[in-house]
């Protein structure tokens, strides 16, 4: 048992039960006040799987890696069917359906645009005219095709 004099044991070793050192590889990561950040942790990667992680990694990068650890660990518990993936699919559903405003938003824009400003003789640099130009492109080629349909005629 402890001594008196010693510190109090990180969270990792207060949880496996065992004597926590002076180099300690999870005291820097598992501070005694969060027991449920290595509580997770270990219940879904596991201890020696974290050491192993720890030891393959350079010191300063093991914070990111224990924090990013602990975040899929927590989700996962919260969520044991889709765990953090669940967050992932949420955000892209939402970037999805903000790129589709975005584009409604362009639209409304480009719509504005062509029928408040005049043509202009540059107006080959103007986005939103040279947008509207090729969208209206199958008519003019409706168009077109109609004269070519009439050509023949119109000749003789
Ligand atoms: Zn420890």
């Amino acid at each position: 048992m402890a001594g008196p004099s010693q510190m109090s044991p990180c969270a990792a070793c207060k949880f496996l039960r065992r004597k926590c050192t002076p180099d300690c590889l999870f005291a820097p990561y598992f501070p005694p006040d969060q027991p449920q950040k290595f509580a997770n942790v270990h219940k879904i990667f596991g201890a020696s799987n974290i050491t192993k992680l720890l030891h393959d990694l350079p010191l300063s990068q093991r914070e990111d890696a224990v924090n990013s650890l602990a975040y899929e660990a927590d989700a996962r518990v919260k969520d044991p069917v889709y765990g953090c993936v669940g967050a992932i699919s949420v955000l892209q559903q939402q970037v999805a359906h903000l790129q589709a405003e975005l584009a409604i938003a362009h639209a409304e824009l480009t719509r504005i645009h062509t029928t408040t400003v005049p043509p202009l003789q540059d107006d080959h640099e103007n986005p939103a005219v040279l947008s509207v130009a090729m969208s209206s492109r199958p008519l003019v080629s409706q168009a077109l095709a109609s004269y070519a349909g009439l050509k023949p005629d119109s000749m003789r």
